[in-house]
């Protein structure tokens, strides 16, 4: 299988500019369609700009980080509904803000609390009062952390991992992260992933693999720039780091339950039900369906890409019995799902 990605071209004369750049101001954020990459002008390079590439930055990110400390009972199911609900009336109350917080999820050792639009430093400061108001912690407050950047790298020529279908991406996960942790370059990146990397075999009997792995990083993307073109040895390999275009394996985006982008960059106009994929989130499915439709799924990808009626009668978070999950590490055969919309 072919994957197109360039390889990365950051390590030609690629150092980083002397002066490093503000944050764009949050409240100006850009619209989605131009969210990324942000122009960067330093005043003393009138070169243009290379980095950005693998980098996406943290004034487009829809979220608000959250920190509790080691010892809180706070994660992320403990946003519920009624959480939700409750912020969001006090940002429309209180702020006149018209953001509104969609659903919470693991990012690295915070809550990831996605949003419908960029937030504003006073909307997240709103935010941040009102969920240490919420979860009282005895010693120290829940924290935030300030978003800056995600860089996308992928690891090549990574020995495959004989195992069933089923345990191949757990087993490859472990024998990755072992591998990492034996080598000084490889340690100091395990430090920097963001969520679990994403494992691709480079043909479907292809003995090596790729792995997807997303960095933190700042916003000039120089933790990219540090591990781009160098090598990890995992099982005896020399595997080379290289630079990934965003999302470029295949995420499933929680808003709005389509593939290839994460819900923090999701652009759907509005959110989708994982269970009927009406135009509502899945906490309000009960007050959005009649009752007689209550418990009829409808897949939002499956229908979409045209599967018999009686192959769309799932979830879209059914990991068992949908095919997309099943798939998802196979870009082919994603891709052959929307040819209409092939890119
Ligand atoms: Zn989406
Ligand atoms: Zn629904
Ligand atoms: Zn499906």
């Amino acid at each position: 299988m072919q994957v197109d990605e360039p390889a990365a071209p950051l390590s030609a004369s690629g150092k980083a500019p002397i002066n490093p750049l503000p944050i764009p101001s949050s409240k100006r954020a850009p619209p989605p369609t131009s969210a990324a990459p942000v122009s960067f002008r330093a005043p003393s390079a009138p070169r243009k700009r290379r980095q950005g590439k693998h980098t996406s930055h943290g004034a487009s990110r829809r979220a608000i980080i959250l920190t509790p400390p080691a010892d809180s009972p706070v994660t992320a199911a403990s946003f519920t509904s009624e959480v939700f609900n409750n912020l969001n009336r006090l940002l429309k109350s209180d702020v006149k803000s018209d953001v509104i917080l969609t659903h919470a999820s693991v990012e690295g050792n915070g809550i990831c609390i996605a949003a419908s639009r960029v937030p504003s430093p006073s909307e997240i400061a709103f935010v941040l009062k009102h969920v240490r108001r919420i979860f009282p912690s005895p010693n120290v407050p829940i924290g935030h952390s300030p978003i800056t950047s995600t860089s996308y790298l992928k690891i090549v020529d990574i020995p495959h991992v004989p195992a069933s279908s089923k345990e191949w991406a757990l087993k490859q996960h472990e024998a990755f992260t072992s591998a990492l942790n034996k080598s000084p370059v490889g340690a100091s990146l395990a430090k920097l992933i963001k969520h679990k990397p994403r494992f691709m075999r480079a043909s479907p009997h292809s003995d090596s693999c790729w792995a997807w792995v997303d960095i933190h990083d700042t916003v000039l993307g120089s933790n990219a720039r540090t591990y781009i073109s160098k090598f990890v040895s995992i099982g005896g390999t020399n595997c080379q780091i290289k630079g990934a275009r965003p999302h470029s394996g295949s995420v499933h985006c929680a808003r709005c339950q389509r593939w290839g982008h994460h819900s923090d960059q999701c652009r759907a106009k509005c959110a989708r039900c994982s269970l009927c994929s009406g135009p509502h989130t899945e906490a309000n499915h009960l007050k959005c369906v009649d009752v007689l439709s209550v418990d009829v799924r409808q897949c939002a990808n499956c229908t979409a890409a045209k599967r018999p009626a009686d192959k769309r009668s799932h979830s879209s978070t059914d990991t068992k019995v949908c095919p997309f999950w099943k798939n998802r590490f196979d870009r082919a055969w994603l891709k052959r799902q929307f040819p209409a919309r092939s890119t």
